[in-house]
């Protein structure tokens, strides 16, 4: 009996104890509440969770896409935290000092963060969390966007970080995908310690039309992801392994600025996969092409990770002295979507207004800018990271070094994409770049790539007037070729 009673003390002490205690839980890159790890730990150990945003902008460097898409994300994650009875606080400014005076203010014991990735950002939260800790408040992070801690994974040979992505996700693979999920939390705490609203951090574009594409294409937030999600798998997992090529067809999933602003967790996609791979066998090759897609986003990470200055110095050391052009007139072209060349120009045109680009194109326009324009790879990572809803310093990174040869595993640099080839095969009547570009709709298949080469009948009757309304091409293809391959053949190793 007596021991029964002094048990029970106990327990109440605990529960005053934890009650008095002020909790903060502080979202990132991890826009969501379903399967959120350290927003689970955090509502499951305590009451009353206060749930922060902070937008720093000189450390989240976001180009205006993303920030139109992280505007939509926090109106939309605000509401579904609203409709639990919680209220999502906004902050703006520098995260250290916004930190400390929340802490100091709310009397904040414990903290929990979903870790991030980017090298920059990993020496940041380090040094928060140990100067937290030496004031003697418990934090407690997580890993909620990979499927992997890239510090967990190295070559069983050499011990070493992965730079080749085959024996990388063979090694995952071994691993195990599965994952477990998390369910929502209930007790977010409704209490009002920002005056802030999303509206106020000013992530809209100023100039009022430049949006529309993106108002058009994409729905941001958590239950959108979710939505994409369900569609994908039943409408195009089936033909993924054939389809995911063509840009005109809907074959790919439109996950990517989901994954990218942690609006779903990519454990929670492995396991749907897996689970309709269970139910229908012969999605077997589909499924595990769109896995092994996941996997590039892993490894993406891995490199990023690992390698500090592996946004700004190819992994390929020789590549430094490669003799890069400085040609503002083809960089302006490239961008605008006027090269001449309607692969190029439909892709680059997608990407501004929709903020998206079908991989494909992506390789089509990147290739195209480094191995005909000779221009370096950072100009082109740089005007992605500026136009892509999804744009992301892992992925894009290690795609444009990809690209360039420079990079991991890298793509050979004598592999130069032929813009009207790639163009005849994997969009071959044409519809892509009708879509992307008008002046060109009524160009007879034959033509479609290749504009130039039509006679000034076939041009005429299609409504073409080229050097008027559309560029002739800016370089001759073959003539750069050969330019680039001796260029990079001189590179010493
Ligand atoms: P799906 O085919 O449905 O693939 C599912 C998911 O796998 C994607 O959402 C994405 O998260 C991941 N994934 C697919 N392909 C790749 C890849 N090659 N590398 C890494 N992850 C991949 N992806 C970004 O998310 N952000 C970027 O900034 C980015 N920049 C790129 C730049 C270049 C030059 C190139 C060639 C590719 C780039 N990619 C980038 C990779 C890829 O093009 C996109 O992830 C993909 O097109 C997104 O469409 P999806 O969601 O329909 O892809």
């Amino acid at each position: 009996m007596c021991i029964n009673f002094m048990l029970y003390i106990k327990k109440v002490n605990n529960l005053l104890a934890k009650a008095s205690m002020s909790v903060l839980f502080w979202f990132r890159s991890d826009l969501r509440l379903f399967d959120n790890t350290s927003l689970f730990h955090a509502c499951e150990q305590n009451q009353n969770v206060k749930l922060i945003y902070v937008y720093d902008e000189e450390n989240l460097r976001l180009g205006g896409a993303s920030k139109w898409w992280l505007h939509q994300s926090l109106q939309s994650l605000s509401q579904d935290i609203a409709n639990l009875g919680g209220v999502l606080n906004i902050y703006q400014g520098d995260t250290r000092g916004i930190l400390e005076r929340v802490i100091s203010e709310q009397n904040i014991t414990r903290i929990f963060w979903n870790r991030r990735y980017e090298p920059d950002l990993v020496l940041l939260d380090t040094d928060l969390k140990k100067s937290f800790q030496d004031r003697g408040i418990h934090v407690e992070t997580h890993n909620a966007s990979l499927l992997f801690e890239p510090f967990e994974i190295t070559s069983k040979s050499t011990k070493k970080p992965f730079q080749v992505f085959t024996p990388f996700w063979k090694h995952c693979l071994e691993r195990g995908l599965e994952r477990s999920t998390l369910k929502i939390p209930q007790n977010l705490s409704s209490e009002r310690i920002s005056p802030l609203h999303v509206r106020d951090l000013n992530l809209l574009p100023k100039h009022p039309y430049w949006a529309d594409g993106l108002d058009e294409m994409w729905v941001p937030g958590e239950k959108a992801a979710h939505a994409r999600l369900d569609e994908f798998l039943e409408r195009a997992l089936l033909q993924y392994k054939g389809k995911r090529d063509l840009p005109s067809v809907q074959g790919t999933s439109k996950l990517s600025p989901h994954l990218h602003f942690g609006e779903i967790s990519v454990g929670y996609i492995v396991q749907r996969v897996q689970k309709c791979l269970f139910e229908n066998p012969s999605l077997d090759q589909d499924a595990h092409h769109f896995l092994s897609e996941i996997g590039w986003r892993e490894f993406s990470h891995h490199l990023l990770y690992h390698i500090p200055d592996f946004e700004t110095v190819p992994l390929r050391k020789e590549f430094l002295a490669f003799p890069w052009e400085d040609n503002q007139t083809y960089l302006k072209a490239w961008q605008q979507g006027q090269t001449g060349f309607p692969i190029v120009d439909a892709g680059m045109r997608e990407l501004w207004k929709t903020g998206w680009m079908h991989n494909r194109v992506r390789m089509i326009v990147a290739s195209f800018l480094v191995k005909d324009l000779l221009i370096h790879w950072r100009e082109g990572a740089d005007w992605f990271m500026d136009t892509l809803v999804d744009a992301d310093r892992a992925n894009n990174t290690a795609s444009w070094q990809w690209v360039s040869g420079c990079g991991a595993d890298a793509a050979p640099y004598f592999r130069i994409f032929n813009p009207i080839l790639q163009g005849e095969k994997f969009d071959p009547r044409g519809a892509y770049v009708r879509a992307h570009i008008p002046e060109l709709a009524r160009m007879p298949d034959q033509y479609i790539h290749k504009p130039w080469l039509a006679s000034k009948f076939v041009l005429e009757e299609a409504g073409v007037k080229l050097g008027k309304n559309y560029p002739y091409p800016i370089v001759d293809h073959d003539v750069q070729r050969k330019k680039a391959l001796s260029l990079f053949k001189g590179l010493k190793n």
